[in-house]
């Protein structure tokens, strides 16, 4: 017999089970029949290519086995079994195993998260019992294994006897405490009610044993009743299954079953599809974001079945991009089981079918819109930002499809709108979907640049994300309606009559804003009169067709090219800092820079950009309050 130490990462999710306060014990049971059930899986593959296997289905089954004098559950399953070596590779180290992800400390520090959002497979089994022990025989080999372990400490493998090949897994249940019955893992009603709320839909007959958990009959009559065995699962899975039977509580099973996610749903979409091609699908949009949703770690893709069984775990092409939030399977009998990978990019039936996927998600997100909007704000938080990078990606070809799933924070709403209730309320005369960019909201409502569309009475979309100006960009325009950046050249606002700029204004000052353009001679484009400002006395614009938003996302990108919005310091000729300025310039040149200096850097500070040089600026200040 050989004793061994589990590996670091091991050791420390097995803590976790042992001390979990998970309050969903029971799913160790639908954690374990579902390990069976893929074992009977590897069979059948195996089957599908190797001519000297039969696959005869009522040979796989798996059986539960309740022994309450020996307070021991069984589950034995008919699949592949392990050898020796993968008994020690798979159950002594969990980092093998593909659903578990683990990424680093931090996401090891919360118990209870760890478990809900990998589902932690075998390990679970520690939860309710003291003692595992496996015994298992591989198929082709002679030999095979007893692998127990108790915990912490390790665990030990030897040689062992097994007729046949399969896999037993024994749990010894742990004694009952205080605040948790384990007696209830031996109790026939409560296995059949777990296995029927998580494992009804497993392909092969779960079938329980009822010798040991049952008297035997003492009389002939009672005999009639008395059955040894029962199947406990129906077996249909749940994508062929009417939606009539069945209810938001089997979905969200299935999603946690399916590991999936570790929130709950937000919404399920069952889809049965019997035209040109045919398949059922079972899709979900998640509640929350996976942890590593926007990082290059996630993989998009469906699960995707032929004929009920699996043959890829995530088939990107089923879903496009700006949907890869969505989980789920998609089960058809027009693909060929052993299809390649390569050939299947180029299947005219998995098109059609992601096609007809896509339609079918985009119509339920715009139902959801329509008719339960906080649902759908949540979803947005979560995955806005994807469907705008959908948006602005492959050079916009998707935008029409995705316009109306978009939301923006609205000034006057103070909360997200689509552009379609935008557009729907713009008063007669405004021309623009005027939009302001910055860090936040409360960045945003303050800057300078909004006065006069906002004055005006006009609605002014937010835009917080990085993502948000180039996604409109590349839509250019909503309902006819082109978009403006309220700190744009040209707004499109003639102002008040008072607060016009006349042509003589332009011409008096002329010579003070060419010096002042001097001044800041590589700084900024020009210096001008501003046609927008009401009350503050400066902002930073920009001509053209990067704005400065965009210039401060495109110098964080990795490839950095330098780019350079055309800055316009604006100065407001009605402010009283102005007249300052107009006195400075006919007396006091040296005070008119030192002013010139100021109000750059303050313009910049409104627009959350650097200043070159703190020092001088505080040093300036100081020299005005001298
Ligand atoms: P996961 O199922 O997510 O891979 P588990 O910890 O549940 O993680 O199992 C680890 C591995 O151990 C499985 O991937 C499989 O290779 C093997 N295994 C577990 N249970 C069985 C079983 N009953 N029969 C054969 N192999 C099994």
């Amino acid at each position: 017999m050989e004793t061994k130490e589990f590996k670091a990462e091991s050791k420390r999710l097995l803590d976790m089970m042992i001390n979990s306060i998970y309050t969903h014990r029971e799913i160790f049971l639908r954690e374990l029949i579902s390990n069976a059930s893929d074992a009977i899986d590897k069979i059948y593959y195996k089957a599908l290519s190797d001519e000297s296997l039969t696959f005869d289905k009522d040979q796989y089954y798996i059986k539960i086995e309740a022994d309450k004098a020996n307070r021991t559950l069984k589950i034995i399953d008919t699949g592949i079994g392990m050898t020796k070596e993968e008994l020690e590779n798979h159950l002594g180290t969990i980092a093998k195993s593909g659903s578990h992800a683990f990424k680093s400390e931090n996401e090891l520090k919360d118990g209870y998260d760890i478990i809900g959002q990998f589902g932690v497979g075998f390990y679970s089994a520690f939860m309710v019992a003291d003692v595992v022990t496996v015994i298992s025989k591989a198929l082709g080999s002679e030999q095979a294994y007893k692998w127990e372990s108790s915990g912490a400490d390790g665990y030990t493998i030897s040689p062992c006897e097994k007729e046949s090949v399969g896999t037993e897994i024994i749990l010894k249940l742990k004694e009952n405490t205080e605040d948790e019955n384990y007696d209830e893992y031996l109790e026939e009603y409560r296995l059949k009610s777990i296995i029927k709320k998580y494992s009804d839909f497993i392909r092969y007959p779960i079938k329980m044993d009822l010798t040991k958990s049952r008297k035997k009959p003492e009389s002939e009559d009672e005999y009639e009743e008395y059955q040894e065995e029962e199947t406990i699962n129906s077996m249909v899975p749940i994508w062929r299954k009417n939606k009539s039977e069945l209810t938001d509580e089997d979905y969200n099973n299935f999603y946690a079953e399916k590991h999936y996610g570790f929130d709950k749903p937000l919404k399920s979409i069952h889809i049965s599809v019997d035209g040109a091609v045919r398949y059922n699908a079972i899709l979900y949009i998640p509640e929350k974001i996976p942890f590593d949703y926007y990082s290059p770690e996630y993989e998009k893709g469906l699960e995707l079945y032929s004929s009920g069984v699996l043959i890829m775990n995530k088939c990107a092409d089923l879903l496009p991009d700006y949907f890869s939030f969505v989980k789920g399977m998609v089960d058809s009998e027009d693909l060929s089981l052993n299809i390649s990978r390569e050939m299947l990019q180029h299947d005219r039936q998995l098109k059609l079918i992601a096609k007809n996927i896509s339609k079918k998600i985009k119509s339920e997100l715009i139902s959801l819109l329509k008719n339960d909007r906080e649902k759908y704000d949540e979803f947005y938080k979560g995955f806005g930002r994807q469907l705008k990078f959908g948006v602005y990606s492959d050079y916009g070809s998707h935008k029409e499809e995705l316009k109306d799933l978009l939301m923006f924070y609205s000034s006057k709403e103070k909360k997200l709108i689509t552009l379609d209730e935008y557009v729907s309320r713009m008063p007669e005369g405004q021309k623009y979907i005027y939009y302001a960019t910055g860090d936040t909201n409360e960045r945003i409502e303050k800057l300078p640049q909004t006065e006069l569309v906002a004055d005006k009475g006009y609605e002014i979309l937010y835009f917080t994300d990085d993502i948000d100006e180039f996604a409109i960009k590349m839509l250019m325009s909503y309902k006819e309606k082109e978009f403006r950046n309220v700190a744009s050249g040209d707004i499109g606002i003639e102002a008040d009559e008072k607060e016009k700029v006349t042509a003589e204004e332009e011409e008096e000052n002329k010579e003070l804003f060419e010096f002042m353009k001097n001044l800041l001679s590589g700084k900024v484009k020009d210096v001008r009169i501003s046609k927008r400002l009401k009350s503050h006395p400066v902002c930073l614009t920009a001509d053209g067709d990067v704005s400065i938003e965009m210039e401060k996302v495109l110098n964080m990108m990795p490839n950095n090219q330098n780019v350079k919005a055309d800055k316009v310091l604006e100065i407001n000729v009605h402010h009283d800092v102005f007249t300052s300025l107009k006195a400075a310039f006919e007396n006091d040149k040296d005070k008119l820079a030192l002013y010139t200096h100021l109000l750059y850097n303050q313009a910049l500070l409104i627009e959350g950009l650097p200043i070159e040089d703190p020092v001088e600026f505080t040093n300036d200040i100081c020299k005005i309050m001298m």
